[in-house]
């Protein structure tokens, strides 16, 4: 199989934006929503959060796959019509996949959690 030209899974998933969020390949937690406070800690399979506004993590593997090494977050360029989910569907590190979360229209607002399993 030819893995370097496959791109990343994706997983749409209703009301994302609020639930606990563990990773598939290793079971850590890694988002958690407790009275209302949102709390991130990546494990070692998870290639990146974001969320409308930007990344809330990025790993080096992600970064690596989607060229932006030693970029901020700030400067990456995102092409707003199309925004964060489209541009982490872009991504082709093998085996990974990512959750996403889109809120109705008007608001479309966007939750995107990709993992990878590592070699
Ligand atoms: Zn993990």
């Amino acid at each position: 199989m030819d893995t370097a030209s496959s791109k990343i899974q994706r997983i749409e998933v209703d009301g994302l934006y609020w639930a606990d969020v563990f990773c598939p390949f290793c079971g850590q937690q890694v988002i958690s929503i407790e009275d209302g406070e949102f709390e991130f800690a990546a494990c070692p399979h998870t290639l990146f959060h974001c969320v409308e506004e930007g990344f809330g993590f990025r790993s080096s593997l992600f970064d690596k796959n989607m060229g932006i090494e030693g970029i901020d977050d700030y400067d990456i360029q995102v092409a707003s019509e199309h925004g964060y989910d489209y541009f982490t569907d872009q991504c082709t590190v093998p085996n990974s996949l990512k959750f996403v979360s889109q809120d109705v229209p008007p608001s479309m607002d966007v939750v995107c959690i990709g993992f990878a399993l590592l070699d």
